[in-house]
């Protein structure tokens, strides 16, 4: 459920009319929604009552400051994968002690900075990470709280480009040399392993492989407590998948999720910490475009829009599907016509949608995306010099630009000519 719907036959964004915003801000611009990020947090949030957690928002889906600190605000605590992560998520008022630091390529200036700045835990992914960790808390002397990101070696059932956990991907370690690892971290004097870690992937539709992986961190945690470590602490990543086609199956929902954990781990007296991103900010989010042409193609018909890869780039990355509606409500039992939605970039991986059917559209209509809230905005990039977009966000009857259109000017005079030329 989100808070973008048909009102008096046009789209709001909770209480204000999306085409207001697109008069004040101009086209395209990202429209998030308050209380959808609020809801889908205590989703989360409430299946896990009754057990000592965090829920940990997977920055990298959304690192507004603005989304962080509505989240922030209700308790959420942060997973960061990156430095700039990390101080965007302080800078939008996120104390240390409720930052993740995940990541498989930490380098030793971010650890530095997250250990001088206040940290829950790293997330460590490899031996010489760990060394390395060790290392940087030894010389500012302090020690490092750890969890061994362990990959378990399930099948996500997911695109490629986002599984985590198969022993092909680059990220843990075997969870079969697990013992062996955390062993040499007890001897390390920088760290203290507190806790075990595993992330299987994204957009997971099914509760299955989310089951293996964490039976397979319980026993993991009967192992090691056997051996004399003190884990007290899991942390289970993020995931669970939102349904991008409203008309196909749903995926689990946030409170089967929880039950899951709950049955599989509940019992080991641990702390659970769990970071979706996607099923927080995915469906609380929307791209709104315009179109500019339609184009009658040889054997098709072409929506051109003022919206392209570079804005949203999941259609061509992940061949994702996005809904597409029009910000006008159309008149129901109206035909549709199939198109070719694409934007203006010049490469053919610039389409958003073939032969999506839609109602009666021309020029100068408004469209949106829907569930384009989570790896939109972050993934964006000003290929063929297209100045990033903005992005709103609506609470009630108000909104905000949270990030402001770069002027031309301002794009342009990001390079540098150097004098000698
Ligand atoms: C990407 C990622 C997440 C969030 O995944 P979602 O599918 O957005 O929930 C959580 N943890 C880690 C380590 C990740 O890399």
């Amino acid at each position: 459920m989100d808070h973008f719907l048909y009102r008096d036959g046009v789209l709001y964004a909770e209480d204000v009319r999306v085409a207001d915003i697109a008069t004040q801000v101009g086209t395209p611009f990202y429209c998030y929604s308050t209380a959808t990020l609020a809801r889908h947090y205590k989703l989360f949030d409430d299946a896990l009552e009754g057990t000592d957690h965090l829920v940990c928002f997977a920055m990298k889906s959304n690192s507004n400051q603005a989304v962080i600190k509505v989240l922030g605000d209700l308790g959420a605590g942060m997973d960061v994968v990156s430095g700039g992560e990390y101080l965007r998520a302080r800078a939008a008022g996120i104390p240390g002690s409720r930052i993740v630091f995940s990541g498989v390529g930490k380098t030793r200036e971010e650890m530095k900075m997250a250990l001088e700045g206040g940290i829950r835990q790293f997330n460590v992914e490899s031996e010489p990470e760990m060394f390395a960790l060790n290392e940087v808390a030894l010389s500012l002397g302090v020690i490092a709280p750890i969890a061994v990101r362990v990959n378990p070696d399930v099948d996500a059932k997911t695109h490629a480009k986002i599984a985590t956990g198969k022993s092909e991907n680059k990220f843990g370690i075997p969870i079969s040399r697990a013992v062996q690892v955390y062993a040499m971290a007890a001897g390390m004097q920088g760290l203290d392993a507190i806790g075990i870690d595993v992330h299987i992937g994204s957009q997971l539709t099914e509760l299955e492989p989310f089951e293996t992986a964490y039976q397979k961190v319980a026993e993991l945690t009967k192992t090691l407590r056997a051996e004399g470590h003190d884990i007290r602490r899991l942390d289970l990543g993020g995931g669970l998948g939102i349904p991008y086609e409203r008309s196909n199956s749903a995926p689990p929902l946030p409170v089967e999720y929880g039950a899951l954990i709950k049955r599989t781990l509940g019992d080991l007296g641990c702390e659970i910490e769990i970071e979706p991103g996607r099923l927080i900010s995915g469906n609380a989010g929307i791209l709104v475009s315009k179109v500019i042409y339609l184009k009658e193609g040889e054997d098709r018909k072409f929506l051109i829009l003022d919206a392209a890869m570079n804005d949203l780039i999941r259609p061509s990355m992940y061949d994702a599907y996005h809904d597409i509606i029009p910000v006008a409500e159309p008149v129901p039992g109206l035909e549709t016509t199939r198109y070719d939605i694409v934007g203006p970039v010049c490469e053919s991986g610039d389409t958003f949608a073939k032969g999506r059917h839609l109602p009666p559209i021309t020029e100068g209509d408004l469209v949106a995306f829907r569930s384009a809230g989570a790896y939109g905005a972050v993934m964006s990039s000003e290929y063929n010099s297209r100045p990033l977009i903005p992005e709103v966000l609506v609470k009630g009857d108000q909104f905000a630009v949270i990030r402001a259109r770069p002027s031309f000017e301002e794009m342009i005079n990001r390079d540098n000519i150097p004098a000698w030329l």
